[in-house]
């Protein structure tokens, strides 16, 4: 199994609150003491919330199980705009030769 999906990055997704909370907290103070144009900045970064992001997180998931038994668990991931990766991955021999216990006995 093979699969390759597009999500959020965690790490943008952090920076877009911490900019929204700053900009919220900034627009207390600065009416009138900023030009128009950087109120109006303010304003958007403020309104801005995670429906906004990009949808830049590539992944891509593996899972398979061998021949031989042993049981594979990859995952990974790059942003594409903040380089933020990510990647797991498992090996387990799981001990297919073992003969199952019969519920009868
Ligand atoms: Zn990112």
């Amino acid at each position: 199994m093979n699969d390759e999906n597009c999500g959020v990055c965690p790490r943008c997704s952090a920076s877009v609150q911490i900019a929204c909370e700053d900009a919220k907290r900034r627009l207390i103070t600065a009416y009138g003491k900023v030009s128009e144009e950087e109120y109006a900045r303010l304003i958007s970064v403020a309104a801005r919330d995670r429906n906004t992001l990009s949808v830049a997180l590539r992944e891509c998931c593996e899972v398979y199980m061998s021949e031989a038994g042993v049981l594979s668990v990859y995952y990974g991931c790059t942003c594409e705009v903040c380089g933020f990766k990510h990647e797991f991955n498992h090996k387990e021999d799981i001990n297919a030769s073992e003969k199952p216990q019969s519920q009868t006995e």
